[in-house]
């Protein structure tokens, strides 16, 4: 398939990565200049648990010098620079172009909209890790999985191919019908977690106490009702059974919410908690402790963030 990533920091190094080496025809578009040139020079350095290898088989290039719309563009930005990048890049965008959005949070769909005709745009979300720390670089341990499916049910042929392009890089990939289940029980795993880590500066482990637990269990509770309530059928016990796992058995992890606020970046709250608490408002739910933790997390923000 021909497939270029809007993005390719830790998910779309790693995706695009993979993609390549399973011989599909890839292109990295980023705006991180560092990143590229190292790419170009000595290939991607991409390390799984299949061990340490360079790709060189990809090409890369900056938003403004794509020239050809790729079959496939997925969208590898944090939430809040998808708009920008999708602006800046008409050429990304053909007449037989589909964009799949992977990112975490709720309101993939509408941003890309804004600019792809909605039947064109497959969502879906994903538990594979991924690391870049250094540029050039990308590393991804463990296991993961992809579920997506087409924003408006449609298109079933583009998602087929897309899942087994997918597959071809050994992803793990389904589609899945049920795919707005797995991206809002998502969503409250990680406004439980991320928040909460962000805020306290704890690791998860850290978080399991008393307080720290009964927070989480709470947020969760909140962001299911909510999901419920719009029409969306989760399991909150089942997301508590994952956030439990987590507390015990991710003790050292840093989630990305943590990992930004200690380095001055900005976060994907919005896109988390934010639009829970939208979502809420619209349909008259309280809640508190999910927007508690939107305004602290923005509290943060407000004093760490550089740039
Ligand atoms: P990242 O910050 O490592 O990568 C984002 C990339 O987007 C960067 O390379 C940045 O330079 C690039 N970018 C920013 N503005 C751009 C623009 N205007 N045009 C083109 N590129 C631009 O983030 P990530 O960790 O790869 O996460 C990407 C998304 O995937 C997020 O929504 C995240 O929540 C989600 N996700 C991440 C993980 C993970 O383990 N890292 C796992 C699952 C989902």
């Amino acid at each position: 398939m021909d497939i270029a990533i809007l993005g390719a920091g830790a998910m779309g190094s790693l995706f695009g990565g993979l993609l390549a080496e399973a011989d599909h025809r890839v292109t990295l578009v980023d705006v991180d200049q560092a990143h590229l040139d190292s790419i170009r020079r000595e290939g991607l350095q991409v390390t799984t648990d299949a061990g340490a290898r360079a790709v060189t088989n990809l090409s890369v290039t900056r938003t403004e010098d794509m020239v050809e719309a790729p079959e496939l563009l997925i969208v590898f930005t944090k939430t809040f620079h998808t708009q920008k990048a999708l602006a800046a890049a008409p050429m990304l965008i053909g007449r037989n172009t589909f964009v799949l959005s992977l990112q975490n949070g709720l309101g993939n769909v509408e941003r890309i909209a804004q600019y792809v005709p909605r039947e064109c745009v497959m969502v879906g979300m994903t538990t594979w890790p991924a690391d870049k720390s250094v540029p050039g670089q990308v590393a991804s341990h463990g296991t993961g999985a992809i579920r997506l499916m087409s924003a408006d049910g449609g298109a079933q042929d583009v998602v087929a191919r897309t899942v087994e392009a997918l597959n071809s890089a050994d992803l793990n990939c389904t589609a899945d019908p049920n795919i707005w289940s797995a991206i809002w029980e998502k969503v409250a795993f990680n406004a439980a977690l991320n928040g909460l880590c962000a805020i306290t500066k704890c690791t998860v482990g850290e978080l399991a106490n008393v307080d720290g637990q009964a927070l989480a269990v709470r947020i969760v509770e909140e962001v299911a009702g909510v999901a419920q309530a719009s029409g969306v059928a989760v399991d909150p016990g089942h997301i508590i059974e994952t956030v439990e796992h987590a507390l015990a058995h991710h003790r050292e992890h840093r989630p990305s919410m943590l990992q930004d606020v200690l380095a001055g970046r900005k976060t994907e709250i919005e896109a988390i908690n934010g639009e829970v608490v939208v979502r809420a408002r619209e349909l008259g739910i309280d809640v508190p402790c999910t927007q508690a933790v939107l305004h602290l997390v923005r509290l943060v923000e407000n004093r760490s963030v550089v740039a």
